[in-house]
């Protein structure tokens, strides 16, 4: 394998397997943190939201993750937020809006977006003071992060927060919401002790790497912090194990698989598009995506090839858990993609990525990018049955 760009799993040549045994005792210790700091308030809002309705209510680790995801960005973007104004916020939705009407609108938006998102959203404040713990500047924050488009499922959950602080008196938002940065100050000081091995990389690109993105589309997409690969590590840990039993009783199960997976030796994919993704051909045989073709087929799952992550779903709503699918994806995108697939219907799993590689974002010829086989065949057995058990 090429140098490592931002993180990856592996710790020896071919194996991610420690990462999954730390992964899994870190997000215990996480949970343990949120609901040692914040079980009130997630009970709170957990009723809150039985009252009013706008969803359905979800579990408290799902809502512990949703004020830890609050309090990373929060920490990471509010200095930008604040100095975000209103006609270039409007723009930059606008733009962000118009990338689905086709391909030559997108490429024109994408170009526009890129600039102005460089030129606009990196701008940011050096002086706290002027940061105020309330609802106008988690607005600004989520008005922040609707500009730059790359956090279209986190706005939908901040929406709702921000609503149900909207019914509280000031004083108990601001205390609710330094309950929330504490909490995200350890998370990062304490991830990155467990988790920083993995992520070694990422301050590295971003001081030397990430400058040539200065002006494209995904300025803000590759700038992402070190804390926010450990909350997309830790997000999808939750999300797996909360959805689990629900994913294994569905009828029909499929892979999405990233295009970067395929064989890259110089020939050219013949996978045939469908309306749900891209089926294999079957056309080289050490191609990652050919062989886990064939895994699928002896323990019955489907697999698609998804060009792009914005692509990986289609608008229509599923009946919730009758389709269960595994997101294959790179670390920055998995808690969005798990709470886009739960919106449209589908129940939810994902396998990391064992690094990123693709021509779109991380390098210049791309590279073959794996995921750990293992854990992807465990994800469909059901390890609570006892021996006999079908
Ligand atoms: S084996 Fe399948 S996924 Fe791989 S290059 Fe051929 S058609 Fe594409």
């Amino acid at each position: 394998m090429d140098s490592i760009i931002t993180y990856s799993l592996r710790t020896s040549v071919s194996s991610s397997d420690k990462y999954y045994t730390e992964i899994s005792k870190f997000t215990e210790d996480v949970l343990y943190k949120i609901n040692e700091s914040a079980y009130s308030l997630i009970k709170d809002y957990q009723e809150y939201v039985i009252k009013s309705k706008h969803e359905a209510v979800r579990t408290t680790e799902e809502y512990g993750l949703e004020i830890l995801t609050l309090g990373v960005l929060w920490k990471t973007y509010i200095r930008n937020a604040v100095v975000l104004g209103k006609i270039p916020q409007k723009l930059l939705v606008t733009l962000v809006g118009l990338r689905t009407k086709g391909n030559v609108v997108k490429i024109t938006t994408d170009y526009i977006r890129g600039k102005l998102a460089t030129g606009i959203l990196l701008n940011k404040i050096n002086c706290k003071d002027k940061i105020i713990k309330n609802t106008k500047d988690l607005d600004k924050l989520i008005k922040w992060l609707s500009a730059a488009g790359d956090f279209k499922d986190e706005v939908k959950r901040l929406d709702n927060w921000k609503e149900y602080f909207d019914n509280k008196v000031n004083s108990e938002v601001t205390a609710n919401i330094e309950t929330i940065l504490k909490l995200a100050e350890w998370f990062e000081s304490e991830s990155r002790e467990r988790l920083g091995s993995y992520t070694k990389n990422v301050d590295n690109f971003l001081k030397n790497s990430y400058g040539s993105h200065r002006g494209k589309e995904d300025i803000i997409y590759c700038g992402r912090k070190e804390v926010e690969y450990h909350l997309n590590m830790v997000g999808a840990e939750i999300l797996n194990n909360v959805f689990r039993q629900e994913f294994l009783k569905t009828e029909e199960k499929m892979v999405l698989l990233p295009a970067c997976m395929r064989y890259d030796g110089g020939r050219v994919c013949k996978a045939i598009n469908t309306a749900k993704g891209y089926i294999c051909a079957n056309c080289t045989q050490g191609c990652g995506i050919n062989k886990l073709t064939a895994i699928g087929k002896k323990y019955n799952f489907k697999v698609y090839i998804i060009p792009h992550e914005s692509t990986a779903f289609s608008k229509e709503k599923v009946s919730y858990g009758k389709v269960g699918i595994i997101g294959v994806a790179c670390v920055l995108n998995l808690i969005s993609g798990g709470w886009k697939a739960k919106d449209i219907g589908f129940v939810p799993q994902c396998v990391l990525l064992e690094y990123s590689g693709c021509k779109k974002h991380w390098h210049k010829n791309g590279i073959t990018t794996e995921i750990n086989i293992s854990k992807l065949i465990n994800t469909f057995k059901d390890n609570n049955k006892m021996v006999g058990e079908s």
